[in-house]
């Protein structure tokens, strides 16, 4: 199962960057990328490139570049750096993100609730805004085809299964509805 996130609206995101005028995303490659194939009807994953993980992420790095134009239009410069995996950090990671972190005024991270906190804890007291874009609101199973061309996997809407988190409670314990989409 992976973690299921969607995107925040835009405006919210722009809220949350009043007054930014230089901002780094972090990419997450991995649930990040299937849910935004689910959600928004892009090639997941590209099978000819074999570049490794992180390069192969289409649905996710289509979304960063649509994010960083954004931006741009917004007057906020953008650096990028993908990182596999925020939820699983490693050591030389850490030390990447904190150095890329020294020359912007946010951080957005483009991955589920828990790539963020990831993130957010490593740059605690770097005095930098940190930012999410995507917020999880479930989990997943899904069937990943490939499409006509062979050259990019996808994933299968009417063969996708996804447990939502429950909205009737927060807080520690609460737990997933149980209705699967
Ligand atoms: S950070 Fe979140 S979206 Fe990325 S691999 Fe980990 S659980 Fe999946």
């Amino acid at each position: 199962m992976g973690v299921y996130c969607q995107m925040l609206a835009d405006e919210k995101i722009m809220k949350s960057l009043e007054g930014v005028k230089k901002a780094l995303v972090l990419t997450c490659p991995g649930c990040a990328c299937e849910s935004l194939s689910y959600d928004k009807g892009l090639p997941n994953r590209s099978l000819n490139d074999g570049k490794g993980f992180e390069n192969i992420a289409v649905a996710v790095h289509k979304e960063r570049d649509r994010i960083k134009d954004f931006f741009s239009r917004a007057g906020i410069k953008t650096n990028t750096m993908t990182v596999a995996f925020p939820c699983e950090l490693v050591e030389t990671d850490c030390r990447q993100i904190v150095k890329m972190a020294e020359d912007v005024d946010a951080v957005c991270v483009l991955a589920c609730t828990g790539g963020f906190l990831g993130i957010r804890d490593i740059l605690a007291g770097c005095g930098v805004k940190i930012a999410p874009l995507m917020r999880s609101v479930g989990t997943f199973v899904f069937h990943i085809g490939i499409d006509d061309s062979g050259n990019y996997t996808f994933v299968e809407r009417e063969n996708a299964r996804i447990l939502r988190f429950s909205t009737r409670e927060s807080g520690r314990g609460a737990g997933f509805q149980g209705n699967a989409d």
